[in-house]
């Protein structure tokens, strides 16, 4: 492939940088401190290239990627959303792209009555009192809500460290406990998948601090003693707080706040269809019933009549956690996102990413050696998970192999190996903006898949072949800085 190989060499004198001279031994020693020796260019080369060179080069690196512009994004638990253009248009307005964090409440008041609308539309969706719109993912809107529980008992002067997290939480879960300094009470889930009121008795003691839910949970069921557990956690004197990753499963039917949840955080980038493009920027707001306003990261946006204020005066806060107010571009998507469904829109949205979910659920688990997980026919929610464990045992093809399989198809894979009580997980995730042909195709390219494991088992544990990088080191890419590389190009790359 000629040309393949024209852009290899077009990257190498793109970047071939030389850090001799005296001057750049400082930035050597940076880039010393950050990248491993083998990834630092020696020499120099100032690229000397046409326009015509360079946009080619880089359409061609932009068409080595896959996103949710190209098709069927079904990584479980991401809400691989479309993202509607017109949300895109709204925050390019110059009266938005603009504006500059510092400037004068009363130049923003648009943007602020945006905001606070925002807040007011999340309150309503969530069954919450009030917002911070600062955490920038979901991830940090745990870390805010675990402080802010923390700070809760701090003021009350009760002495409690533990909080109670079920074995199918997203790692960030525990992550965010232990980061706020408290410690992780875990918790199993029975054989249908879901936390039991008898297992949460166990545990609770005047030391829990609360629980952390995700409802549904990371198995996409229900969890269907949410009351019970939400009643038994208050009694203790615990608070609840809802991990609110999986929203889009239950917009506008039933909130967290009525399950008896006292913080809630929004992941506009999952539910709400802002980009997660490139690691960010994302929003994961957080909300509060009345009760903890007062913890709430400053500050929050107040109505005076008809101004609207920026309001630093909360007894209890917990400071900031975002510079400004958050990332306020990705907050206006949202908000256009919203007006742009209206209620019953989004009521729908949720229907039909439930229906899109089981309907793929159904037609997987009719395939041999597909078995849910937990392994019975109630219907799930908008996710699911199955094991691929009877593939393995059987013939020695594991989950990583079937979903590097699928890439080959130009299609998206499903995530892998979580949740980790799972043997060979995979968790499928359609969401609502796939057709039904889409779906169709998904599961024939399965159907392909489940046949060459049995008849043609070399073809699926040498995949991917037909995508730019071959299998990439896993273990490396969460450990950058102690690790060497060890990925190959794919297979077709010359
Ligand atoms: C995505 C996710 C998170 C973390 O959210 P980020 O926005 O990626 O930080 C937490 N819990 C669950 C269940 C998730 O799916």
């Amino acid at each position: 492939m000629p040309e393949r190989r024209q852009a290899r060499w077009l990257e190498k004198s793109l970047f071939d940088y030389h850090l001799n001279d005296e001057e750049d031994n400082e930035v050597l020693n940076i880039l010393h401190e950050y990248l491993p020796e083998d990834l630092i260019r020696k020499s120099f080369c100032f690229p000397v290239l046409s326009e015509f060179e360079v946009v080619r080069h880089f359409t061609r690196l932009s068409q080595q990627n896959y996103g949710v512009d190209l098709g069927i994004y079904p990584l479980g638990s991401c809400t691989m959303k479309y993202n509607p253009r017109i949300n895109e248009e709204i925050a390019a307005l110059k009266g938005f792209a603009d504006l500059h964090p510092l400037q004068d409440c009363d130049e923003v008041q648009g943007l602020l009555e945006l905001l606070y609308l925002l807040s007011k539309y999340l309150s309503e969706l969530t069954g919450m009192d009030y917002f911070t719109l600062q955490p920038a993912a979901g991830a940090q809107g745990e870390l805010t809500g675990v402080l802010i529980m923390k700070k809760y008992f701090e003021v009350k002067g009760e002495e409690r460290d533990e909080v109670i997290v079920p074995d199918t939480a997203h790692g960030t879960n525990p992550a965010s406990v232990k980061m706020a300094g408290l410690k992780v009470v875990e918790v199993p889930s029975n054989k249908d998948g879901i936390i039991e009121p008898r297992i949460i008795e166990e545990v609770v003691s005047d030391k829990t601090v609360g629980i952390m839910l995700t409802n549904p949970n990371t198995l996409g069921v229900f969890e269907d003693y949410i009351g019970e557990v939400a009643d038994i956690i208050h009694d203790a004197g615990g608070l609840l707080y809802y991990d609110g990753a999986n929203l889009n499963a239950i917009l506008g039917w039933i909130r967290p706040g009525d399950m008896g949840f006292d913080i809630t955080h929004v992941n506009l980038h999952k539910t709400f269809s802002t980009p997660h493009g490139g690691g960010g920027p994302g929003s994961g707001p957080v909300g509060v019933k009345a009760f903890l306003k007062d913890f709430l990261p400053v500050p929050i946006i107040d109505k005076d009549g008809d101004r609207y204020r920026l309001n630093w005066d909360l007894k209890y806060s917990i400071g900031k956690v975002h510079s400004f107010y958050g990332n306020v571009l990705v907050q206006i998507r949202a908000l256009a996102y919203i007006l742009r469904n209206g209620f019953e829109g989004l009521k729908k949205v949720s229907a039909v990413a439930l229906l899109n979910s089981n309907y793929l659920f159904k037609r997987l688990c009719e395939l041999e050696y597909v078995r849910p997980y937990p392994d019975n026919s109630k219907p799930r929610m908008h996710e699911f998970v199955v094991s691929m464990k009877e593939v393995r045992d059987k013939y020695g093809i594991s989950a990583r192999d079937i979903a590097k399989r699928i890439l080959d198809h130009g299609v998206y894979a499903p995530t892998t190996y979580f949740p980790i009580i799972v043997d060979e997980a995979l968790m499928i995730e359609p969401t609502e903006t796939v057709s039904k042909e889409e779906l169709d195709e998904y599961i024939q390219i399965f159907k392909n898949i489940m046949d060459e494991a049995v008849n043609d088992r070399d073809k699926v544990i040498n995949s991917p072949r037909n995508t730019s990088v071959g299998r990439i080191d896993d273990a490396y890419a969460s450990r950058p800085r102690t690790m060497k590389p060890s990925y190959k190009w794919g297979a077709g790359d010359g």
